[in-house]
């Protein structure tokens, strides 16, 4: 019988596993490596499959704020323990279109936790990123210091590899069943075998529900990304070589600047969440998203929206989508609670940027469940499972 199980390998869960680790024995952490090939991948997917999510301070909510902030002054110390790289410092951009209050709230939450920001005009933006192309009347935050991506992949190989060291046992494949017994709680594997501890912890992402992994209803919804590449060559590698991460508010796009994918080419990338995303509750609408190509129309929309703004990718001709999903709660943080008695708890709910500061939601999630006085800027009754 372990004392602890971490149920979801992926950002918040590998952090957990390793939060929990480091302070007690008798981890053990379930979560399969990602696919090798998505199509024919049976099996469940992780939202970390990637090389760029944004990381950054500033934030209209203070909570996410707070998490990343806490998270960034970690990172180096996760990359030197580990021997793994996975930060990139290269700088946060949003742009502020007139009756967009986006990056007066995020301002806000910089200047209360005394951050390095800046606030551009539109001419001192078109003097500073002469390769976008700026319209009249938008206004440029620039987020100084830590703001940049993080390599997802590598950050979970990070957070595994310095949970093992610390001791916990990995075990490379899926739960099918979560179940309360008299002495704990049994775990089935997707092979049939059964593993127990004393609490469980699900941090299974987008697969929770559609895997029926929590006893209650967290009443989250999941929805399916498109993301677009495009493939740097030719002029473009020089033109955008100090492009910084973006927020584009007149579209509520995310970007990221070129960054080097494992088949050796640089892409930028560009995506958008919006309430008109397919949704999904059951496993097998859930896995064929992932194994497709997403969605059409937001190609061709978000591809004319990138040109626009970076002319120089008019010269390069190599496009395509992702596709990924992310899992909104009602309150629009992660839902860190138990759910199960005192036994089973979830520490769910990314909400689409819970990439950046899942090294606090793991370590959040990791004290609540082994009993250690709540130690976060974050109240507890915010995270709390929703009545
Ligand atoms: C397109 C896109 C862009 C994003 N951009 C950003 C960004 O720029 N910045 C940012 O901060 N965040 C971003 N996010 C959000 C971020 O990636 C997620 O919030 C984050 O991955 C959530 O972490 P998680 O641990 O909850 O889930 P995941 O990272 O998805 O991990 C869940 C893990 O659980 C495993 N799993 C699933 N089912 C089972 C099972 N039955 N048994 C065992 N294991 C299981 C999966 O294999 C996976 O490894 C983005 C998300 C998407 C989709």
């Amino acid at each position: 019988m372990h004392k602890y199980a971490v149920v979801g390998r992926g950002l918040i869960g590998s952090a957990a596993a390793r939060h929990l680790a480091e302070a007690v024995d008798g981890v053990l952490c379930i979560g399969p490596d990602e696919p090798e090939s998505r199509r024919g991948h049976d099996g469940v997917f992780g939202s970390h499959y990637d090389e760029g999510r944004m990381t950054r301070f500033v934030d209209p909510m203070e909570e996410w704020a707070a998490t990343a902030g806490r998270s960034i002054d970690r990172y180096w110390d996760i990359e030197e323990r580990s021997g793994i790289t996975f930060y990139h410092p290269a700088g946060y951009l949003g742009l502020g279109y007139p009756n967009s209050t986006y990056n007066a709230r995020c301002a806000a939450t910089g200047n209360a936790h005394g951050v390095a920001i800046e606030q551009l005009d539109t001419v001192e933006l078109r003097h500073r990123y002469p390769f976008i192309d700026i319209e009249d009347g938008v206004d440029g935050l620039v987020e100084l210091g830590g703001a940049g991506y993080i390599s997802p992949r590598n950050m979970v190989k990070a957070q595994s590899v310095l949970a093992e060291q610390a001791g916990a046992t990995i075990l490379r494949q899926a739960a099918r069943t979560i179940r309360s017994v008299s002495a704990g709680v049994e775990i089935v594997l997707w092979d049939g075998s059964v593993e127990r501890a004393e609490k469980v912890l699900v941090t299974t992402g987008a697969f929770t529900e559609a895997c029926g992994l929590s006893p209650v209803d967290l009443g989250t919804v999941v929805f399916g990304r498109t993301i677009v590449l495009v493939k740097i060559e030719g002029d473009a590698e020089q033109a955008l070589r100090d492009m910084p991460t973006m927020i584009d508010t007149s579209l509520g796009a995310y970007i990221l600047p070129p960054i080097r994918y494992p088949n050796g080419c640089l892409y930028l990338k560009l995506g958008v969440g919006e309430v008109t995303d397919p949704r999904f509750t059951d496993f097998d609408g859930l896995r064929g998203w992932f194994q497709s190509d997403g969605s059409s129309k937001d190609r061709v929309r978000f591809k004319e929206r990138m040109k626009t703004l970076f002319p120089v990718l008019q010269t390069c001709p190599d496009w395509h989508t992702d596709t990924c999903a992310v899992t909104m709660t009602r309150s629009g943080l992660p839902i860190i609670d138990y759910v199960h008695d005192d036994k089973i708890a979830v520490a769910v709910g990314g909400c689409g940027k819970g990439a950046k500061g899942s090294d606090e939601w793991g370590r959040i999630a990791a004290g609540m469940i082994r009993g250690a006085s709540w130690s976060s800027a974050v109240d507890h009754q915010k995270l709390a499972l929703p009545s």
